[in-house]
């Protein structure tokens, strides 16, 4: 199992597992990872559950 990554910059954490400060999401299916500054910059989004494609 590769280290978990976030979906937005690449930055892959210590272990395989998100850390607890990092957020998940769910789009079409597919399990999405945020790390902490990302899911800090989405948070919005993210609990919104927005249309991401601005991103
Ligand atoms: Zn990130």
């Amino acid at each position: 199992m590769p280290n978990a990554t976030c979906s937005l910059c690449g930055h892959q954490a210590d272990t395989e597992e998100a850390p607890l400060t990092w957020a998940t999401s769910v789009e079409n299916g597919r399990k999405l990872l945020y790390c902490d500054r990302c899911a800090r910059d989405n948070v919005r989004s993210i609990e919104g559950k927005l249309d991401s494609a601005w991103w």
